[in-house]
Protein backbone atom coordinates (compact mmCIF):
# COMPACT_ATOMS: atom_id res chain seq x y z
CA UNK A 1 0.00 0.00 0.00
CA UNK A 2 2.68 2.17 1.19
CA UNK A 3 5.41 1.51 -2.12
CA UNK A 4 2.16 2.24 -4.22
CA UNK A 5 1.50 5.82 -3.49
CA UNK A 6 4.99 6.26 -3.58
CA UNK A 7 5.68 5.10 -6.99
CA UNK A 8 2.49 7.25 -7.73
CA UNK A 9 4.10 10.61 -6.35
CA UNK A 10 7.51 9.41 -7.72
CA UNK A 11 6.21 9.04 -11.60
CA UNK A 12 3.39 12.14 -11.58
CA UNK A 13 7.00 14.02 -10.83
CA UNK A 14 7.61 15.75 -14.00
CA UNK A 15 9.10 18.98 -12.90
CA UNK A 16 11.59 18.06 -9.92
CA UNK A 17 14.47 15.99 -12.38
CA UNK A 18 15.27 14.28 -9.00
CA UNK A 19 17.36 10.86 -9.71
CA UNK A 20 15.15 8.66 -7.49
CA UNK A 21 11.51 9.99 -9.90
CA UNK A 22 14.41 9.52 -13.11
CA UNK A 23 15.23 6.43 -12.15
CA UNK A 24 11.23 4.97 -11.66
CA UNK A 25 10.02 6.81 -14.96
CA UNK A 26 13.09 5.21 -17.01
CA UNK A 27 12.40 1.45 -15.71
CA UNK A 28 8.74 2.30 -16.01
CA UNK A 29 8.97 2.66 -19.61
CA UNK A 30 12.09 -0.04 -20.47
CA UNK A 31 11.76 -2.92 -17.74
CA UNK A 32 14.24 -4.88 -16.29
CA UNK A 33 17.66 -2.99 -16.41
CA UNK A 34 20.93 -2.85 -14.73
CA UNK A 35 22.22 -0.21 -12.77
CA UNK A 36 25.12 0.51 -15.45
CA UNK A 37 22.09 0.71 -18.18
CA UNK A 38 19.94 2.63 -15.95
CA UNK A 39 22.93 5.69 -15.95
CA UNK A 40 23.66 5.47 -19.84
CA UNK A 41 19.41 5.94 -20.36
CA UNK A 42 19.41 9.19 -17.71
CA UNK A 43 22.41 10.26 -18.00
CA UNK A 44 22.84 10.24 -14.12
CA UNK A 45 26.80 9.10 -12.81
CA UNK A 46 26.93 5.88 -11.81
CA UNK A 47 27.07 6.86 -8.13
CA UNK A 48 24.59 8.81 -8.22
CA UNK A 49 22.49 5.80 -9.24
CA UNK A 50 23.64 3.49 -6.93
CA UNK A 51 22.60 5.67 -3.90
CA UNK A 52 19.07 6.82 -5.27
CA UNK A 53 18.76 2.80 -6.34
CA UNK A 54 19.60 1.96 -2.79
CA UNK A 55 17.01 4.24 -1.23
CA UNK A 56 14.53 2.67 -3.53
CA UNK A 57 15.03 -0.89 -2.99
CA UNK A 58 15.11 -0.62 0.60
CA UNK A 59 11.50 1.28 0.20
CA UNK A 60 10.40 -1.95 -1.64
CA UNK A 61 10.17 0.25 -4.90
CA UNK A 62 12.55 -1.13 -6.87
CA UNK A 63 14.11 -5.06 -6.53
CA UNK A 64 15.90 -7.48 -7.80
CA UNK A 65 14.75 -9.77 -10.69
CA UNK A 66 15.17 -13.56 -9.73
CA UNK A 67 17.21 -14.75 -11.57
CA UNK A 68 18.04 -11.58 -13.62
CA UNK A 69 21.48 -12.06 -14.32
CA UNK A 70 20.59 -13.33 -18.08
CA UNK A 71 18.24 -10.24 -18.71
CA UNK A 72 20.74 -7.64 -18.16
CA UNK A 73 24.02 -8.77 -19.92
CA UNK A 74 26.66 -6.03 -19.31
CA UNK A 75 30.54 -5.99 -19.92
CA UNK A 76 31.98 -8.60 -17.65
CA UNK A 77 30.88 -9.98 -14.66
CA UNK A 78 26.63 -10.20 -14.85
CA UNK A 79 24.76 -7.50 -13.67
CA UNK A 80 21.86 -7.61 -11.08
CA UNK A 81 18.83 -7.16 -12.96
CA UNK A 82 16.47 -4.62 -11.31
CA UNK A 83 12.69 -3.81 -12.33
CA UNK A 84 10.02 -1.83 -10.38
CA UNK A 85 8.41 -4.03 -7.68
CA UNK A 86 5.22 -5.49 -9.49
CA UNK A 87 3.46 -4.82 -6.15
CA UNK A 88 3.76 -1.40 -6.54
CA UNK A 89 1.86 -0.27 -9.15
CA UNK A 90 -1.18 -1.77 -11.85
CA UNK A 91 -1.79 -0.85 -15.26
CA UNK A 92 -4.65 -1.55 -17.88
CA UNK A 93 -4.56 -1.67 -21.46
CA UNK A 94 -7.99 -1.71 -23.47
CA UNK A 95 -8.91 -2.42 -27.04
CA UNK A 96 -12.19 -1.70 -28.60
CA UNK A 97 -13.26 -4.20 -31.49
CA UNK A 98 -16.85 -4.60 -33.08
CA UNK A 99 -18.55 -6.37 -30.80
CA UNK A 100 -16.24 -7.04 -27.91
CA UNK A 101 -13.72 -5.31 -25.40
CA UNK A 102 -10.10 -6.97 -25.01
CA UNK A 103 -8.52 -6.25 -21.43
CA UNK A 104 -5.35 -6.77 -19.88
CA UNK A 105 -4.04 -6.01 -16.44
CA UNK A 106 -0.17 -5.67 -16.09
CA UNK A 107 2.16 -4.91 -13.49
CA UNK A 108 4.85 -2.11 -13.58
CA UNK A 109 7.52 -4.74 -14.30
CA UNK A 110 6.09 -5.53 -17.42
CA UNK A 111 4.27 -8.37 -16.28
CA UNK A 112 0.70 -9.22 -17.59
CA UNK A 113 -1.60 -10.33 -14.79
CA UNK A 114 -5.10 -10.90 -16.44
CA UNK A 115 -6.32 -11.26 -20.20
CA UNK A 116 -9.96 -11.12 -20.66
CA UNK A 117 -12.78 -10.71 -22.94
CA UNK A 118 -15.83 -8.41 -22.30
CA UNK A 119 -18.70 -8.99 -25.06
CA UNK A 120 -20.51 -5.96 -25.91
CA UNK A 121 -23.23 -5.37 -28.26
CA UNK A 122 -22.22 -4.13 -31.98
CA UNK A 123 -22.64 -0.26 -31.87
CA UNK A 124 -21.88 -0.08 -28.00
CA UNK A 125 -21.54 3.43 -26.60
CA UNK A 126 -18.74 4.78 -24.79
CA UNK A 127 -20.36 5.10 -21.42
CA UNK A 128 -21.20 1.49 -22.26
CA UNK A 129 -17.75 0.88 -22.89
CA UNK A 130 -16.56 2.32 -20.14
CA UNK A 131 -19.09 1.15 -17.21
CA UNK A 132 -18.61 -2.64 -19.12
CA UNK A 133 -14.79 -2.19 -18.60
CA UNK A 134 -15.11 -0.70 -14.97
CA UNK A 135 -16.98 -3.83 -14.27
CA UNK A 136 -14.43 -6.06 -15.50
CA UNK A 137 -11.61 -4.43 -14.28
CA UNK A 138 -12.82 -4.49 -10.53
CA UNK A 139 -14.21 -8.05 -10.78
CA UNK A 140 -10.06 -8.93 -12.28
CA UNK A 141 -8.20 -6.95 -9.64
CA UNK A 142 -10.89 -9.12 -6.64
CA UNK A 143 -9.59 -12.08 -8.45
CA UNK A 144 -5.99 -11.65 -8.11
CA UNK A 145 -5.48 -9.79 -4.80
CA UNK A 146 -5.08 -6.85 -6.71
CA UNK A 147 -5.46 -3.27 -4.79
CA UNK A 148 -7.22 -0.48 -6.93
CA UNK A 149 -5.07 2.14 -5.62
CA UNK A 150 -2.25 1.10 -7.53
CA UNK A 151 -3.87 1.64 -10.82
CA UNK A 152 -1.34 3.78 -12.94
CA UNK A 153 -3.56 4.21 -15.64
CA UNK A 154 -5.60 3.22 -18.25
CA UNK A 155 -4.57 3.08 -22.05
CA UNK A 156 -7.17 2.84 -25.15
CA UNK A 157 -6.58 1.26 -28.41
CA UNK A 158 -9.27 2.38 -30.78
CA UNK A 159 -9.66 1.14 -34.80
CA UNK A 160 -9.42 5.30 -35.81
CA UNK A 161 -7.77 8.28 -35.64
CA UNK A 162 -7.28 9.80 -32.03
CA UNK A 163 -6.06 13.76 -31.47
CA UNK A 164 -3.35 13.75 -28.92
CA UNK A 165 -6.16 15.38 -26.83
CA UNK A 166 -7.95 11.79 -26.73
CA UNK A 167 -10.35 12.51 -29.70
CA UNK A 168 -11.65 9.79 -31.86
CA UNK A 169 -11.93 11.65 -35.53
CA UNK A 170 -13.29 9.04 -38.03
CA UNK A 171 -14.72 5.78 -36.58
CA UNK A 172 -15.15 2.74 -39.13
CA UNK A 173 -15.18 -0.15 -36.72
CA UNK A 174 -17.04 1.83 -33.70
CA UNK A 175 -18.99 4.60 -35.51
CA UNK A 176 -20.65 5.92 -33.19
CA UNK A 177 -17.80 7.11 -31.71
CA UNK A 178 -16.79 9.76 -34.02
CA UNK A 179 -16.25 13.30 -32.17
CA UNK A 180 -16.50 11.08 -28.98
CA UNK A 181 -13.24 12.28 -26.58
CA UNK A 182 -12.09 8.95 -24.84
CA UNK A 183 -10.91 10.95 -21.70
CA UNK A 184 -14.05 12.38 -21.15
CA UNK A 185 -15.96 9.16 -21.04
CA UNK A 186 -13.58 7.22 -19.18
CA UNK A 187 -11.80 9.48 -16.76
CA UNK A 188 -14.86 10.32 -14.48
CA UNK A 189 -15.83 6.40 -14.40
CA UNK A 190 -11.84 5.04 -13.66
CA UNK A 191 -10.74 7.87 -11.79
CA UNK A 192 -7.22 7.25 -12.99
CA UNK A 193 -5.00 8.88 -16.23
CA UNK A 194 -6.35 7.98 -19.29
CA UNK A 195 -4.71 7.74 -22.24
CA UNK A 196 -5.78 6.98 -25.94
CA UNK A 197 -4.27 6.46 -29.25
CA UNK A 198 -5.04 4.31 -32.78
CA UNK A 199 -4.42 0.95 -32.83
CA UNK A 200 -1.67 0.88 -34.81
CA UNK A 201 -0.42 3.41 -32.84
CA UNK A 202 -0.08 1.15 -30.00
CA UNK A 203 1.18 -2.03 -31.76
CA UNK A 204 4.26 0.61 -32.84
CA UNK A 205 4.59 1.11 -28.93
CA UNK A 206 4.18 -2.95 -28.41
CA UNK A 207 6.91 -3.58 -30.89
CA UNK A 208 8.93 -0.32 -29.97
CA UNK A 209 8.75 -1.49 -25.81
CA UNK A 210 8.91 -5.82 -26.42
CA UNK A 211 9.10 -6.89 -30.05
CA UNK A 212 10.44 -6.64 -33.56
CA UNK A 213 11.75 -3.00 -32.98
CA UNK A 214 13.39 -3.06 -29.69
CA UNK A 215 16.46 -0.60 -29.20
CA UNK A 216 14.80 1.17 -32.81
CA UNK A 217 13.70 4.55 -32.74
CA UNK A 218 12.91 5.23 -36.13
CA UNK A 219 10.04 2.74 -37.94
CA UNK A 220 7.20 2.13 -39.52
CA UNK A 221 4.59 -0.54 -38.92
CA UNK A 222 2.41 -1.29 -41.70
CA UNK A 223 -0.70 -2.83 -41.21
CA UNK A 224 -1.92 -5.56 -43.49
CA UNK A 225 -5.80 -7.29 -42.16
CA UNK A 226 -9.53 -6.74 -43.39
CA UNK A 227 -8.02 -2.79 -43.55
CA UNK A 228 -4.67 -1.04 -43.85
CA UNK A 229 -2.99 0.94 -41.64
CA UNK A 230 0.41 1.76 -40.07
CA UNK A 231 2.39 4.19 -37.91
CA UNK A 232 5.02 6.54 -38.09
CA UNK A 233 7.62 6.28 -35.17
CA UNK A 234 10.30 8.90 -35.36
CA UNK A 235 13.15 9.53 -32.96
CA UNK A 236 11.58 6.89 -30.09
CA UNK A 237 7.85 9.31 -30.40
CA UNK A 238 4.85 8.08 -32.53
CA UNK A 239 3.96 10.41 -34.99
CA UNK A 240 0.77 11.33 -34.58
CA UNK A 241 0.00 14.51 -36.25
CA UNK A 242 -2.06 17.71 -35.29
CA UNK A 243 -5.04 15.60 -35.20
CA UNK A 244 -4.19 11.78 -35.00
CA UNK A 245 -4.19 11.62 -39.03
CA UNK A 246 -0.54 10.73 -39.44
CA UNK A 247 0.36 6.66 -40.17
CA UNK A 248 -3.09 6.41 -41.95
CA UNK A 249 -1.33 4.36 -45.20
CA UNK A 250 -4.47 2.19 -45.83
CA UNK A 251 -6.17 5.96 -47.27
CA UNK A 252 -3.50 7.45 -49.39
CA UNK A 253 -5.80 7.71 -52.00
CA UNK A 254 -4.23 6.51 -55.11
CA UNK A 255 -6.49 6.45 -57.90
CA UNK A 256 -8.97 9.61 -58.14
CA UNK A 257 -11.83 7.71 -60.42
CA UNK A 258 -11.35 4.12 -58.33
CA UNK A 259 -14.11 3.27 -55.83
CA UNK A 260 -15.62 4.81 -53.09
CA UNK A 261 -13.64 3.90 -49.83
CA UNK A 262 -15.08 3.82 -46.22
CA UNK A 263 -13.32 7.07 -45.43
CA UNK A 264 -14.98 8.65 -48.69
CA UNK A 265 -12.22 8.95 -50.45
CA UNK A 266 -11.79 7.70 -53.52
CA UNK A 267 -9.12 4.95 -54.91
CA UNK A 268 -7.68 4.17 -51.73
CA UNK A 269 -4.62 1.94 -51.02
CA UNK A 270 -6.76 -0.23 -48.70
CA UNK A 271 -9.52 -1.27 -51.30
CA UNK A 272 -7.20 -2.99 -53.06
CA UNK A 273 -3.80 -3.71 -50.43
CA UNK A 274 -6.28 -5.14 -47.69
CA UNK A 275 -7.69 -8.86 -47.40
CA UNK A 276 -11.22 -7.85 -47.67
CA UNK A 277 -12.25 -8.30 -51.20
CA UNK A 278 -9.71 -11.35 -51.53
CA UNK A 279 -11.58 -12.63 -49.06
CA UNK A 280 -14.82 -12.26 -50.42
CA UNK A 281 -13.99 -13.68 -53.51
CA UNK A 282 -12.23 -16.89 -51.57
CA UNK A 283 -15.80 -17.16 -49.80
CA UNK A 284 -17.53 -16.88 -52.97
CA UNK A 285 -15.48 -19.45 -54.04
CA UNK A 286 -15.56 -22.01 -51.36
CA UNK A 287 -19.41 -21.45 -50.82
CA UNK A 288 -18.98 -20.48 -47.11
CA UNK A 289 -17.19 -17.36 -45.38
CA UNK A 290 -13.77 -17.24 -45.12
CA UNK A 291 -11.22 -15.76 -42.67
CA UNK A 292 -7.83 -14.36 -42.87
CA UNK A 293 -6.70 -17.70 -40.78
CA UNK A 294 -8.75 -19.55 -43.44
CA UNK A 295 -6.58 -18.06 -46.43
CA UNK A 296 -3.23 -18.38 -44.67
CA UNK A 297 -4.07 -22.15 -43.67
CA UNK A 298 -5.92 -23.12 -47.33
CA UNK A 299 -2.28 -21.21 -48.62
CA UNK A 300 0.16 -23.43 -46.32
CA UNK A 301 -1.83 -26.34 -47.50
CA UNK A 302 -1.01 -25.57 -50.43
CA UNK A 303 -3.78 -24.57 -52.33
CA UNK A 304 -3.13 -22.79 -55.35
CA UNK A 305 -5.59 -20.45 -55.42
CA UNK A 306 -5.58 -19.06 -51.75
CA UNK A 307 -1.73 -18.84 -52.12
CA UNK A 308 -2.16 -16.83 -55.04
CA UNK A 309 -4.83 -14.32 -53.45
CA UNK A 310 -1.89 -13.41 -50.56
CA UNK A 311 1.07 -13.01 -53.22
CA UNK A 312 -1.26 -10.86 -55.57
CA UNK A 313 -2.53 -8.99 -52.35
CA UNK A 314 0.74 -8.53 -50.84
CA UNK A 315 1.73 -7.19 -53.99
CA UNK A 316 -0.22 -4.87 -54.06
CA UNK A 317 0.45 -3.80 -50.61
CA UNK A 318 4.08 -3.79 -51.12
CA UNK A 319 3.78 -0.88 -54.31
CA UNK A 320 2.03 1.18 -51.37
CA UNK A 321 4.48 0.44 -49.24
CA UNK A 322 7.34 1.63 -51.42
CA UNK A 323 5.13 5.63 -51.12
CA UNK A 324 6.19 5.17 -47.85
CA UNK A 325 9.74 3.68 -48.46
CA UNK A 326 10.00 6.57 -50.88
CA UNK A 327 8.82 9.44 -48.20
CA UNK A 328 10.63 8.23 -45.24
CA UNK A 329 13.36 5.71 -46.04
CA UNK A 330 13.00 4.13 -42.62
CA UNK A 331 15.67 1.79 -41.04
CA UNK A 332 13.27 -0.74 -40.44
CA UNK A 333 9.33 -1.46 -41.65
CA UNK A 334 7.52 -4.11 -39.21
CA UNK A 335 4.52 -5.97 -41.09
CA UNK A 336 1.60 -6.03 -38.61
CA UNK A 337 -2.38 -7.12 -38.79
CA UNK A 338 -3.63 -9.87 -38.79
CA UNK A 339 -2.21 -10.99 -42.24
CA UNK A 340 1.30 -11.44 -41.03
CA UNK A 341 0.66 -14.43 -39.52
CA UNK A 342 0.88 -15.66 -43.32
CA UNK A 343 4.80 -15.15 -42.79
CA UNK A 344 7.25 -15.59 -45.95
CA UNK A 345 3.84 -16.19 -47.96
CA UNK A 346 2.96 -12.62 -47.53
CA UNK A 347 6.21 -11.33 -46.97
CA UNK A 348 8.25 -12.52 -50.06
CA UNK A 349 6.14 -11.09 -52.56
CA UNK A 350 5.60 -7.73 -50.26
CA UNK A 351 9.43 -7.23 -50.22
CA UNK A 352 9.96 -7.95 -54.24
CA UNK A 353 7.14 -5.33 -54.91
CA UNK A 354 8.86 -2.09 -52.64
CA UNK A 355 12.10 -3.49 -53.85
CA UNK A 356 10.42 -2.65 -57.36
CA UNK A 357 8.70 0.72 -56.69
CA UNK A 358 10.65 2.40 -53.64
CA UNK A 359 12.91 5.14 -54.68
CA UNK A 360 16.05 3.69 -52.38
CA UNK A 361 16.97 0.27 -53.74
CA UNK A 362 18.80 -2.66 -51.40
CA UNK A 363 20.09 -3.61 -54.38
CA UNK A 364 21.66 -0.40 -55.04
CA UNK A 365 23.35 0.47 -51.16
CA UNK A 366 25.67 -1.13 -48.57
CA UNK A 367 24.04 -3.46 -46.13
CA UNK A 368 23.64 -0.86 -43.53
CA UNK A 369 21.65 1.55 -45.27
CA UNK A 370 18.57 -1.22 -46.30
CA UNK A 371 15.62 -0.89 -45.24
CA UNK A 372 14.89 -4.18 -42.98
CA UNK A 373 11.39 -5.33 -43.53
CA UNK A 374 10.02 -7.87 -41.04
CA UNK A 375 7.11 -9.67 -39.51
CA UNK A 376 6.47 -7.78 -36.49
CA UNK A 377 6.06 -9.84 -33.11
CA UNK A 378 2.57 -9.41 -31.73
CA UNK A 379 0.66 -9.45 -34.97
CA UNK A 380 -2.41 -11.02 -32.39
CA UNK A 381 -2.11 -8.88 -29.24
CA UNK A 382 0.13 -5.88 -30.30
CA UNK A 383 -2.56 -3.33 -29.87
CA UNK A 384 -3.53 -4.42 -26.35
CA UNK A 385 -0.54 -4.63 -25.28
CA UNK A 386 0.37 -1.31 -26.61
CA UNK A 387 -2.53 0.15 -24.85
CA UNK A 388 -0.60 -0.83 -21.67
CA UNK A 389 3.12 0.42 -23.10
CA UNK A 390 1.02 3.74 -23.51
CA UNK A 391 0.92 3.65 -19.85
CA UNK A 392 3.74 2.88 -19.40
CA UNK A 393 5.87 5.07 -22.01
CA UNK A 394 3.29 7.92 -21.03
CA UNK A 395 5.14 7.76 -17.05
CA UNK A 396 8.43 6.80 -18.50
CA UNK A 397 8.95 9.83 -20.73
CA UNK A 398 11.32 12.42 -20.16
CA UNK A 399 9.74 15.22 -21.13
ZN1 LIG B 1 -9.99 5.66 -47.60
Amino acid sequence: MMHESRLKSLLDDRESGAPATRIVRIMSERGALSAAQIARLTGLARSTVSMALAELRQSGIVVEVPGGEEAAKGVGRPATALTLNPEAGTCIGLHMSLDDIQLVVADVSHSVIAEQNIAMQRDYSPEEAAAATKAAVERTYRENGLSACGLLGVGVSVSAPVSPDGTVQRASIVPTWAGVNIRDAFEPVFGSPILADNESNCAAIAEMMWGAAIGCEDFVLFKIDLGVGGAIVSGGRVMTGIAGGAGEFGHLSLDPDGDLCRCGNRGCLELTASFNRPLEQLSRLYGRRMTMDDAIRLAEQGDVGARRLIEDTAAVAGRGLALVGTLINPPLIIIGGRMALAGDILLAPLVAAYEKHTLIKARDVAERLRTRITIGKFTENDKLLGAVGLVLRHHGRLD
